[in-house]
């Protein structure tokens, strides 16, 4: 059809100075259209193939198949289990890229950070420490289960990626000194920070600009061994920008990592819906 789509930006750079922009991004809205559309075609068609090799594996794992077949038929559970996680984490993606974010309401963070705290027990090298430093019942105004991906995509990372012997901290509190926001949005509201740091491996500096792309990967080597799809970043910021703040990225090689964003806090009892 005709319908166009317009993007109007307007830069304030005084109380009486500013800058409106106009850009027409009918083309980019459609392509954006076709992609989603393919990928949510390509998820389903994909789906049953994948569902059905998966019943016929745990049908073949008889106990007395020989050494090469157990080989075999670990190879193909793995594989199969691989593309399972990928169709997973790219229609999360495309679910995130085209949420709604009018449906946000107040969630409590602090209990979604918390309740991952199981699962990185369970997930952690015998070397590796963990320290969550929580600040509780701290809301946010967004979507449960994009936030939860979020956190739980950067807290992973760190256990999959920093290394065996790496010190993880996990952190959410407020943000105490007002002015030193990198975020200009929420710079006068009440806010706080979340924050994954370790001092494992590290990142090189040349690999940060592309590290929240779709399937990028730092050294496909160094992550075959972890089984990642490079897809957990990508959801990390798309989830981010659907909560309008984004990721911020530190790291050197050798010393550590620290993931972190901003979320400006809501009072849970004052805002919430009378539903
Ligand atoms: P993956 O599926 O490989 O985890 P991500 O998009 O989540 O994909 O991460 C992209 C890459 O960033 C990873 O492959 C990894 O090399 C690197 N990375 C992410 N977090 C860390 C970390 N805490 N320490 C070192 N490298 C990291």
């Amino acid at each position: 059809n005709n319908q166009r789509y317009i993007e109007i930006t307007v830069n304030l750079y005084s109380a009486k100075t500013y800058l409106i922009l106009a850009r027409d991004v009918t083309q980019f809205i459609s392509l954006l259209s076709i992609r989603q559309t393919f990928l949510t075609n390509l998820n389903h068609e994909l789906r049953t193939p994948l569902t059905v090799l998966q019943g016929y594996i745990e049908l073949l794992e008889f106990e007395n198949a020989n050494e090469l077949q157990q080989k075999a038929l670990h190879a193909i559970k793995e594989q199969t289990q691989r593309m399972t996680k990928l169709l997973q984490q790219l229609s999360l993606l495309v679910k995130i890229e085209t949420a709604d974010n009018k449906q946000h309401h107040p969630v409590n963070m602090s209990a979604i950070i918390l309740s991952l705290q199981k699962n990185t027990a369970l997930l952690k090298t015998e070397q590796q420490r963990i320290e969550f430093n929580i600040e509780p019942d701290l809301y946010v105004l967004g979507e449960e289960t994009q936030l939860q991906s979020a956190v739980a995509n950067l807290i992973y990372n760190a256990i999959k990626h920093s290394g065996e012997h790496s010190h993880i901290q996990i952190s959410w509190k407020m943000n105490q000194a007002t002015n030193q926001t990198t975020n200009k949005t929420t710079a006068n509201t009440p806010h706080a920070i979340f924050s994954v740091t370790d001092n494992g491996i590290g990142i090189a500096p040349q690999h940060l600009p592309h590290l929240t792309e779709r399937f990028y990967r730092v050294g496909p080597a160094r992550s075959h061994t972890t089984g990642g799809s490079g897809l957990g970043l990508a959801i990390v910021k798309h989830a981010l920008q659907q909560h309008n703040t984004r990721l911020n990225i530190e790291s050197q090689e050798n010393k550590g990592s620290c993931f972190w964003f901003v979320l400006g806090v809501v009072e849970q009892n004052k805002t919430q819906s009378p539903a």
